[in-house]
């Protein structure tokens, strides 16, 4: 039974790479007919953001990968918030401590800065660890009593882990396969702290044991504690799930990983909602408020580090499912590109009937205070939406089915209105006077014939007719804005523009 989880710690919005995880972990969940949890990873309280969950909840239920498991979902494991979860991480500390495999510090942050600083004079990195271990103010050197002395003296300390010295690990990696890892650059590192906190080492691996977790897929930027988090799984005498580290998400020019500001430089959104900063004034933009389908987010998402081995580009979520192997995911980093999610988003707008469509523009405009129905909506919505990319580009597309032109596009005005243009539409309006029955077809046939028995050219007429009724050379067929507006309307904006 395939378990999975999204475990992202709540210190902001969950970034677009964020979202690619929680994705591959749904999409790898479902395949398997598995599980997908969700836990929120707040031990470190200094970084906690209030707002932060909601938005990662938010985010994933937009996306349509909703967490089978996870705060306010509850199964069998919960609870599924750290912080809640608290009381649970000292046993194992402590058995980590009674089998050799930890031991308590207690040097000062002077203290390890000062290590630091002399390793740097003399050209070498400070490693806490066997190396350093023994040398250090507090480590092993002290004595059970000596410990427990300073315990209830109320001295500072740290659990840390002791990394094996001289040793060659195996780690197997889903994606990247066999990496080894000489020991001895490993860090001692803190698993534990004194205001009884658990650092993020051990409260992982603690509750991906304790939650059944079948395979760990997450960013590569957690790759270096792959090692350490082998070594737990190993010193609790436990099995280790499964692990993939997923690519890289870089930037779509330059070198480097993609970047919150690149978002803002370049004009298009890293967050998959927008998000208003609680200590910052600051809002950065989102893919839902900025029109983007959550299936062309989606979509765009997959294609950031894995690919079907086919010319098939367009996904549905179901066909991820199906299609989803973690072995065609790549190991080199992904580049992030704006204008293909662009494109994914042109395709299911066009995709969606225009009935959703419609829907949407309708309320788009009720905003505007357009005053509409929507059997009117929809007609128009059916003549535009082919330009679209976004359901606002409706309006700027095709404002002019809902208010008459205000002014002229100068440059075209200048070129199709000439001085016997106004005697010409003069006749035209006559023209469409006369015609009943006010369809595109009987209207086109009735003016077309009549440009061609008066030999008259049909720019002539097409041009300044464009210009009144739209008020610029844009726009659908000419006939088809005329049967729409409606005969009334059209006859008012020929005269408007003859005068
Ligand atoms: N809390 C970690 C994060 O914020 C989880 C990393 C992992 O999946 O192990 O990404």
């Amino acid at each position: 039974q395939v378990r999975v989880r999204f475990a992202p710690s709540p210190t902001g919005p969950l970034h677009i790479g964020g979202v690619r995880t929680a994705l591959f972990n749904y999409l790898f969940a479902k395949k398997h007919k598995g599980t997908f949890v969700l836990r929120i990873e707040d031990t470190d309280q200094n970084r906690y953001v209030p707002g932060a969950e909601d938005y990662i909840k938010e985010s994933l239920d937009w996306c349509g990968i909703p967490y089978d498991e996870g705060p306010g979902r509850e199964g069998d494991f919960g609870p599924y918030r750290q912080s809640e979860r608290k009381e649970m991480y000292s046993a194992f500390a402590k058995a980590l401590l009674d089998s050799g495999n930890a031991y308590y510090a207690f040097d000062t942050a002077e203290a390890l800065d000062a290590h630091r600083k002399d390793h740097e004079a003399k050209g070498k990195t400070f490693i806490y660890n066997w190396h350093n271990r023994l040398k250090l103010d507090n480590s092993l050197v002290h004595s059970e009593e000596e410990v427990q002395q300073r315990i209830d003296a109320g001295d500072a300390y740290v659990i840390r882990f002791k990394a094996p010295q001289d040793e060659i690990l195996h780690l197997q990696d889903e994606i990247r396969g066999d990496i080894q890892i000489d020991t001895n650059i490993l860090d001692d590192k803190v698993l534990y702290k004194s205001d009884g906190m658990p650092t993020y080492h051990l409260a992982n691996i603690v509750d991906d044991h304790l939650m059944e977790i079948t395979h760990v897929i997450r960013g590569e930027e957690w790759l270096p504690s792959l090692a350490l988090h082998v070594l737990l799984y190993r010193a609790f005498g436990w099995d280790a799930p499964k692990f993939a580290h997923l690519p890289l998400i870089l930037k779509p020019v330059g070198k480097g990983k993609l970047s919150k500001r690149d978002g803002d430089k370049l004009g298009f959104p890293v967050f998959p909602l927008q998000w208003e900063d609680p200590k910052k004034n600051e809002v950065s933009s989102g893919y839902r408020e900025d029109g983007y389908f959550p299936e062309a987010v989606v979509n765009m998402l997959a294609f950031l580090g894995w690919n079907p081995g086919t010319e098939q580009e367009i996904f549905s979520l179901e066909e991820l499912v199906a299609a989803f192997d973690l072995t065609r995911v790549n190991k080199a980093g992904a580049k992030f590109d704006p204008e293909k999610t662009k494109w994914f988003q042109q395709h299911y707008l066009q995709q969606t009937s225009n009935d959703v469509v419609s829907a949407q523009f309708m309320e788009l405009l009720t905003q505007k205070g357009v005053d509409t129905s929507l059997a009117y909506v929809t007609t128009v919505t059916g003549l535009i939406k082919e330009r679209a990319i976004f359901v606002s580009d409706l309006w700027n597309l095709g404002s002019y089915f809902f208010e008459a032109p205000t002014s002229y596009d100068e440059k075209a005005a200048k070129k199709g209105w000439k001085e016997d243009t106004g005697a010409i539409m003069k006749q035209v309006i006559t023209v469409i006077e006369g015609v009943t029955t006010f369809d595109s077809t009987t209207l086109q046939d009735a003016v077309k014939g009549w440009i061609t028995s008066n030999e008259l050219g049909f720019g002539k007429v097409m041009q300044p007719l464009r210009l009144s009724l739209v008020g610029a050379m844009q726009g659908p067929d000419v006939f088809a804005i005329a049967a729409t507006i409606g005969k009334e309307e059209t006859i008012a904006r020929i005269q408007k523009a003859i005068e």
